[in-house]
């Protein structure tokens, strides 16, 4: 026998009845009744009654048994008995069986625990991150875990499969400013100079391309200096891959291997379409008013602007006739028959959800029972717009006009409010599509200059290429992103694999060819030596396991999250160091008060690499 303990706790069954077992682990709870303790014992694998009846000739075992407190960790040795029929727990797995032990020992005693580990109480974010290791020892954690552990073994064993190569890249590196902000790390010995850490491993897997691996992967590490979201850290793990010779449709399989064989071996939702399907992004975004739609609920957005050419109100009309402007709209199913409040409470959608304005057009029994515009809904107006949106007799017609890209990312979120507040999302499905032909760049009017929409390093669709000088702007790419469940769970992508095009692209987007040396010459360089063509992307880790947990919170996911602001309370860090330490870096810390306004944030973070 293993001097600690023979067996797991939770592992034993009838057939170990009879067995002298040894086995170690912490009390989940303690009963006392006359002469009899039952303790519930618990292990990573389940929990084990060990029944202890006050004896003469085990007054000593006695004695410690009602010291037990639980979370104690004890070992104990005894044989391991069948129950009686009629006390045979058939929601436990080990319900068959209870150990009798002749020797109990305290391993190390529990003080008062912040919070019962036991069962669900409602505990606050702070206080559960704060004793993570204690909210570890709940099942809903432990099992997170578990899953973690099993489905990166799953997803390497796959990717081995699939001839991909694990390579390991430095998390010391340089910053370079292709994207959001990066965490940088002063040097010791180059006083002046600072590493950063890496954002993503994209450059080095491009150059790891070059280098010949032809399939990399890695679950990497990538931090960015970002405020955290409900659905972003900022730590998180990426499968990082890139493959040589292959065209988006080559890495969009290697993508739907991955998502569909994970999601039918490790979720209990099902999956809602296979093969995934693929939609562009002019059409996500004028259908879902989103580039990563919820799929698992219909009211798409409609066109609606037939009915307003005419109109009088001009924004009306300029949103109905104007190339750059849209007016679309969405039917609310039943909403005709909310009460005059709920329809009033339509004003406030616009200050709620980010939008300029909304109008609504309520039916009750086929009839129009009220609307927010009516002076402009003549007969005329408003036999188009029946025909083109065709609400039904109890339906609440809702839309809105104006520039095309914020309207319609107005009316997606009022979509997915509606869809919440009438709960109609199928929460037992995974609606997984791919989202292809975006644009190449986007215009940001603060720095008034071309972005990429995913990074500098996409190439763009080849017959779009000679649009690059002349109208940028319709450029689309080969950037493909994976969405499930309205998340997006990763941006992929070809790569320019030839410097010209690169540095092309960087010009675009405002990089000197100076600077895209200065900063980006060890690329530029290696695309000068026979860079093959080759692509990837990076599928969230974190974001995958919560699809497919059903979660929408990362820290569920992740064992040692950190706060919304950024703080990891169990280390209590970020935190000061010693004058010393700051000396041998050569810094200094300036108050900051006195610290002026250098700004030093690039962007909304959209163009991460
Ligand atoms: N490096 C990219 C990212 O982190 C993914 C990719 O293009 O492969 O989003």
């Amino acid at each position: 026998m293993e001097q600690w303990r023979s067996h797991a706790v939770g592992g034993l069954r009838k057939k170990h009845a009879g067995q002298h077992v040894r086995l170690c682990g912490w009390i989940h709870t303690k009963r006392e009744h006359g002469d009899l303790v039952f303790v519930l014992l618990r292990d990573r694998e389940g929990t084990l009654q060990v029944s202890i009846q006050r004896t003469e000739e085990k007054k000593e075992l006695w004695a410690t048994a009602r010291d037990l407190r639980p979370e104690f960790c004890i070992q104990v040795e005894g044989k391991v008995h069948l129950r009686p029929p009629d006390a045979v727990n058939p929601d436990m797995k080990t319900g068959e069986v209870e150990l009798i032990p002749t020797a109990v020992t305290i391993l190390n005693e529990c003080k008062l625990l912040p919070f019962p580990i036991n069962k669900e109480t409602d505990i606050s974010e702070e206080l559960a991150l704060k004793y993570r290791y204690l909210e570890m020892r709940k099942p809903t954690l432990a099992r997170t875990i578990r899953l973690r552990h099993n489905l990166v073994l799953f997803i390497r064993n796959l990717m081995n499969d699939m001839g991909f190569i694990e390579v390991e890249t430095p998390l010391l590196t340089r910053s370079t400013p292709e994207g959001a902000r990066d965490f940088l790390v002063p040097s010791r010995v180059y006083p002046g100079k600072f590493f950063a850490l890496p954002q993503s491993p994209q450059q080095y897997k491009e150059l790891l391309m070059v280098g010949g691996v032809e399939r990399y992967f890695q679950f990497a590490r990538c931090l960015r200096d970002e405020d955290a979201r409900a659905d972003r850290q900022a730590e998180h793990t990426q499968l990082d891959l890139e493959m040589s010779f292959v065209d988006t449709d080559d890495i969009i399989a290697i993508l739907e291997k991955i998502f569909v064989s994970a999601a039918e071996r490790f979720s209990d939702l099902t999956i809602k379409e296979k093969p995934i399907p693929r939609l562009t992004y002019q059409y996500v975004m004028d259908t879902y008013g989103s580039d990563k739609p919820d799929l698992r609920f219909g009211m798409e957005l409609i066109d609606l602007a037939g009915a307003f050419t005419a109109c009088e109100l001009v924004p009306l009309k300029e949103a109905a006739t104007r190339q750059d402007q849209t007016l679309r709209g969405m039917v609310i199913p039943k909403g005709g028959l909310w009460s005059r409040r709920e329809l009033d409470q339509l004003k406030e959608l616009p200050e709620k959800l980010a939008g300029t304005g909304i109008a609504w057009v309520a039916y009750k029994a086929g009839q129009v029972r009220g609307s927010s515009i009516k002076r402009i809904l003549d007969e005329q107006t408003m036999a188009v717009l029946e025909k083109l949106a065709s609400p039904g007799p109890d339906d609440l017609l809702l839309f809105a006009g104006g520039p095309w890209k914020p309207t319609v990312e107005f009316l997606g979120r009022v979509r997915t409010h509606m869809a919440n507040k009438l709960d109609l999302i199928d929460k037992s499905m995974l609606a997984f599509l791919f989202v292809v032909d975006f644009p190449q760049f986007e215009w940001n009017p603060v720095q008034n200059r071309l972005d990429p929409v995913h990074h500098m390093f996409v190439l763009p669709k080849k017959e779009h290429i000679p649009l690059l000088d002349s109208e940028p702007l319709s450029v689309l790419s080969t950037q493909m992103d994976a969405v499930c469940n309205g998340f997006e769970l990763c941006s992929g992508s070809l790569r320019n694999h030839q410097r010209e095009l690169q540095v092309k692209i960087m010009k675009l987007i405002g990089i000197s060819e100076q600077e895209g040396i200065e900063k980006f010459g060890h690329l530029l360089n290696a695309l000068e030596f026979g860079a093959p063509p080759h692509g990837g992307a990076a599928p969230g880790l974190d974001r995958l396991l919560m699809v497919l947990q059903g979660t929408e919170r990362m820290s569920d996911v992740v064992a040692f999250p950190k706060t919304y602001s950024g703080r990891d309370l169990l280390m209590d860090a970020p935190a000061s160091v010693d004058q010393s330490q700051l000396d041998d870096l050569h810094l200094a810390i300036v108050a900051s008060d006195t610290r002026g306004s250098s700004d030093c944030d690039k962007g909304d973070g959209s163009t991460e690499s």
